[in-house]
């Protein structure tokens, strides 16, 4: 295993910044923090075409000779300054799955669309009665000739609102083993029969239900066999799973700024609040912590790098990865004490509420993506052998 994955990329972060500060436009970040909105049009087009979307991709679908550790930099940089390019995110996560179950025409369409920015792909699998137990979907897929008609809803469709399709889960049979009766499409999200209706969360993100009504797409728009959407999933969420839930990059800084402030920051005897030792363990855990979520996350890589689907690892780096960042959150808040808790808006808020508004993005972490409880039962099974606990 190289370690040194993240040096190679440190040597690129000076242009990713030199980037950043030429191109992001800082009211893209508030627009972001305010609307809840993690998808801006106008960088989603620049990075399209100066190459950036398409670096690393096969240049027969319209991948760019852009250096891809470059690319990897200028996205960890624009994330670092509070744009989280989700869009970008679920899409690439797509089109990745497509390089895996795609026919050459959807790789040319989609996977070319989606690298010259043109489309946006958002996920629908979660409906209001399957969540975690994906697979009991029950929007309905019904075949006409050539067609397919779509009937059902979906919740927790992010990023719905500026995508341009969405990765839809369907049951195309009703008379087979759950897992056997489903076949995803890429369906367009601006036909008159769909309809997207937000939902503001507490972490401040917007995501939607969507509301499918005689929609019809077309044959080509399958994404894998009629009943056979399963193993397509299965590919889905390995490549959603695989950030590991950030590697701890995100806690790590903030570790940093709230270990600079402890030190420049008194209690009310005049000591410094950094020479409480409880103060200086709990840091520490918590860096240990965000330093293993970074090997967890190296480790996917590693398995993604040799040619493999990172499954149970990805799933392992996620369940750390979140619910470590989650215990750092609760420790820093404490740390910081009772003025942690006061919002952006409030001038007195330490760190710009930075603590606060990452506490609050963090819960939904170890829910997305499949909850903590779905990745404990898939190491339980896959890495330990112990037995299946779900139908
Ligand atoms: C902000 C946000 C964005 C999202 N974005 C998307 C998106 O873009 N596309 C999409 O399709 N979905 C999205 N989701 C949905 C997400 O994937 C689901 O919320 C998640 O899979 C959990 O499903 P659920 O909400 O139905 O909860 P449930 O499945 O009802 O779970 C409720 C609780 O029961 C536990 N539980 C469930 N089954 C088991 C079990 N077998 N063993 C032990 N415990 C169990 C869960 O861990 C959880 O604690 C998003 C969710 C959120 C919060």
């Amino acid at each position: 295993m190289d370690f040194n994955v993240t040096d190679e990329l440190a040597a690129h972060r000076e242009k990713a910044r030199r980037w950043a500060d030429e191109h992001l436009d800082p009211a893209w970040a508030e627009y972001e923090r305010t609307t809840g909105t993690h998808h801006i049009a106008e960088l989603h087009r620049l990075l399209a075409d100066q190459g950036w979307l398409g670096a690393g991709w096969p240049t027969e679908y319209g991948g760019t000779d852009n250096d891809a550790a470059l690319a990897q930099a200028i996205f960890e940089e624009i994330r670092a300054r509070h744009v989280l390019v989700e869009g970008w995110g679920a899409t690439s996560l797509i089109a990745n799955t497509l390089l895996h179950v795609g026919t050459e025409e959807q790789k040319e369409l989609f996977i070319g669309g989606a690298l010259r920015g043109e489309t946006v792909i958002a996920l629908g699998y979660t409906e209001p009665d399957s969540g975690s137990d994906v697979a009991a979907a029950k929007t309905r897929a019904v075949r006409d000739g050539d067609e397919w008609i779509i009937n059902g809803q979906k919740m927790f469709t992010s990023t719905a609102q500026k995508s341009t399709h969405v990765f839809l889960l369907t049951r195309t049979s009703t008379d087979k083993p759950k897992h056997r009766g489903l076949t995803m499409f890429i369906v367009p999200l601006d036909d008159p029969g769909v309809s997207i209706q937000p939902i503001h969360t507490l972490g401040g993100q917007r995501t939607n239900a969507t509301f499918y009504t005689d929609v019809r797409v077309p044959d080509s728009a399958r994404i894998g066999g009629v009943d056979e959407g399963w193993p397509v999933m299965k590919v889905a969420l390995v490549y959603e799973r695989r950030g590991g839930g950030g590697g701890g990059s995100a806690t790590a800084r903030l570790l940093d700024e709230v270990a600079a402030w402890s030190q420049s920051t008194s209690r009310e005897d005049g000591s410094s609040v950094f020479s409480d030792a409880t103060v200086q363990q709990r840091l520490a855990r918590a860096a240990i912590d965000a330093e293993v979520a970074r090997l967890l996350a190296l480790r996917v890589r590693w398995v993604q790098e040799s040619g493999g689907l990172p499954g149970v690892e990805g799933s392992s780096a996620k369940l750390f990865g979140t619910e470590s960042a989650q215990r750092a959150h609760w420790d820093l808040l404490d740390i910081i004490g009772d003025h942690a808790v006061l919002r952006r808006e409030a001038s007195s808020a330490p760190l710009g509420a930075a603590v606060e508004e990452a506490f609050r993005a963090g819960v939904v972490t170890t829910i997305y993506g499949g909850a903590s409880e779905i990745m404990r039962e898939i190491v339980a099974e896959r890495t330990l052998g112990l037995p299946r606990t779900r139908a």
